[in-house]
């Protein structure tokens, strides 16, 4: 009996069951920088083998679409891949989310169509499984280009407040739940075309007034929404395996957006309602300050860092920026050789995506035993004889601990201003990715070394090597 069932789960399903298996270890392996490839390389086997299982065990209707599709889609993935910088990755992966949340839209449109098209009588559980999936494919698709436009600094990263965007938030709601009960009762496209509207404009509604510094959750949570239009897709066209890799992006995508809410020390309604520590209308300032700082040269700071025991370097968005990771690492080798402690702390938001640091710390080899996350590091500034700000700015702005009126108020930031001294580097007194100014700069203890990053550690590299 046993035997017989076993030998009648035809190939799809078996092909989906090795593809969710390879879904899964994939994930686990992306869990740890050092089996971080391998488990990418995983998640693309699986991908291969779901998408070849189902066009093999489907009747496909036009070879000449799927073929079409495969060629341009791929096309772009690749021609993307190769051409986007490093430091426009966390845009694209903005990108690829939107578009996740639209195919699932679309999906579930065409599904819907061809029911009606067909005469069918549709159950109550595909109606409401597509309505799922536009209504959360449509908020992905424009929160996701919203939030493509905030990183990419083409909308304001400070909390756009409308006056009554709550209000206008429920109503669509409502709208929604009202065109979902009316699909149930009577099948037909107008209900579906409002329901998408109505996710349209609330994708736009939601992102806007979240300012920058709470962006990290934004982007977790749009994620996990994409999973979650696929999962809902899924059930629409009964497809197990669409249904396992959603739920997995979704899982996985609401488990980022708790740890990126705990690094921000923030709710996730706190940050839904937006415009946190920002009164309506006003906006968080910053860069126009004109307190003296002191400032200093890299021989300086290759003599301060040479004759040190401890440095902690502490990398932040500025380090994409400049593609400093491997003069980094080499200042860091060089330290080491003359017998300083050498660490670096990473922030969870620091950076435009979560892992950022992680990721180009990994790209130079920088060993992982030195890197030490918000927790293991913030008690050893103060034993630490210098901190080395690299291109970080919101992380460290001591602001966050006091200052009440501050968008990233609560939000934990590394203790740098304990370490005896303080190098930042960075090329002008601008503002950071949330807009306000750092209060670190202007401690008697902190030293500006301005310039690009890149050229600033090099210069005190060769600095060190002449001690
Ligand atoms: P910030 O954006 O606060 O600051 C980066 C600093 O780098 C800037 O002040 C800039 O100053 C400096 N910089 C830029 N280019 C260079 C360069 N070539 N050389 C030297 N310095 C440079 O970065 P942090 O990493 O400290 O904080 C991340 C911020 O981004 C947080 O507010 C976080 O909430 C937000 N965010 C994080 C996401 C994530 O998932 N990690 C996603 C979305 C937003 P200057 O121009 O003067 O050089």
């Amino acid at each position: 009996m046993i035997t017989e069932a076993l030998f009648t789960i035809d190939f799809t399903n078996a092909a989906y069951i090795v593809a969710a298996v390879l879904f899964i270890v994939g994930l686990k392996q992306l869990g740890s920088p050092a089996t971080a490839r391998n488990g990418n390389r995983l998640s693309a086997l699986a991908m291969l083998v779901a998408v070849v299982a189902t066009i093999v065990g489907n009747d496909i209707a036009s070879w000449e679409w799927i073929l079409g599709g495969v060629i341009v889609g791929s096309g772009i993935g690749a021609i993307s891949a190769r051409r986007v910088q490093m430091t426009s990755m966390p845009q694209l992966v903005a990108v690829f989310n939107g578009f996740g949340g639209a195919a699932s839209a679309v999906v579930a449109a065409a599904e819907l169509i061809r029911l009606i098209d067909a005469n069918e009588e549709i159950a109550e559980n595909v109606s409401i499984t597509i309505m799922a999936s536009v209504i959360v494919g449509g908020v992905t698709l424009t929160g996701s280009f919203i939030a493509y436009g905030k990183l990419q600094g083409l909308v304001p990263t400070r909390p756009l407040l409308l006056p009554i965007r709550n209000v206008i938030n429920v109503g669509l709601l409502i709208t929604m739940i009202a065109s979902t009960v009316w699909l149930v009762a009577d099948p037909s496209i107008t209900p579906f075309l409002i329901a998408a509207g109505t996710a349209l404009a609330l994708g736009i509604l939601v992102v806007i007034p979240i300012g920058g510094a709470d962006m990290p959750v934004v982007i977790a949570l749009l994620n996990s929404y994409s999973g979650i239009a696929g999962a809902a897709t899924g059930f629409v066209l009964d497809n197990n395996i669409l249904i396992i890799a959603g739920s997995l992006v979704g899982a996985s995508g609401l488990i980022l957006t708790r740890i990126m809410t705990k690094a921000m020390n923030r709710s996730l309604a706190n940050v839904m309602l937006g415009g946190f520590g920002v009164e309506d209308g006003a906006g968080a300032s910053g860069g126009d300050d004109d307190r003296p700082v002191r400032s200093i040269q890299p021989d300086d700071a290759a003599t301060i860092l040479g004759y040190s025991q401890s440095v902690i370097f502490v990398p932040g968005y500025g380090l994409a920026v400049a593609q400093a990771q491997h003069q980094v690492r080499e200042l860091a080798d060089l330290l080491k050789d003359r017998g300083i402690r050498v660490s670096y702390a990473i922030h969870p938001v620091a950076g435009r995506m979560p892992g950022h640091m992680n990721v180009l710390l990994a790209e130079a080899n920088v060993p992982y035993d030195e890197l030490r996350d918000l927790d293991q590091i913030n008690s050893e500034f103060q034993r630490t004889d210098v901190a080395v700000v690299i291109g970080a700015n919101d992380v460290t702005n001591p602001s966050a601990r006091t200052d009440k009126s501050s968008p990233i108020y609560g939000m934990p930031i590394l203790n740098v201003d304990q370490a005896q001294s303080v190098i930042v580097m960075k090329r002008s007194m601008s503002s950071g990715f949330a807009g306000v100014q750092n209060e670190l700069f202007f401690l008697d203890r902190t030293m500006m070394l301005f310039g690009d990053a890149k050229d600033s550690v090099e210069k005190i590299t060769s600095e060190v090597k002449d001690l």
